[in-house]
């Protein structure tokens, strides 16, 4: 359980954090959020979660190898974000450049 304030009505309500829709923010697919109705006007509420990535993946059944976004370390193989820099299990460093370069022209 937890306890938000409504954006809209600024009444406080409980929801059950098992039972309440998760998911991405559209337009921003990093950032998670829970969606719960406010039980006094109906208006739905965006709340951060603290879930973290692999914790969304393992709870949506995802895989983070399906994600364009995620890359895999290539020395402790776990999954990390795209643009990470630095692996954070295990402080690999990624090459700046990634493998793969468009070369393609652009059209102008
Ligand atoms: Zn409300
Ligand atoms: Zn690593």
């Amino acid at each position: 359980m937890d306890v938000e304030k409504c954006s809209r009505c600024k009444k406080p309500f409980s929801f059950d954090t098992e039972k309440v829709d998760a998911g991405p923010v559209e337009g921003a697919p990093r950032i998670l959020v829970y969606l719960p109705y406010c039980p006094h006007c109906g208006t739905r509420n965006m709340v951060d979660h603290d879930m973290t990535q692999e914790e969304f993946y393992a709870y949506y059944s995802l895989d983070a190898s399906t994600d364009p976004g995620m890359k895999k370390c290539p020395d402790c193989a776990e999954w990390v974000r795209g643009d990470a820099r630095v692996c954070r299990f295990c402080g690999y460093r990624f090459a700046l450049t990634p493998p793969q370069r468009q070369t393609r022209k652009r059209a102008e």
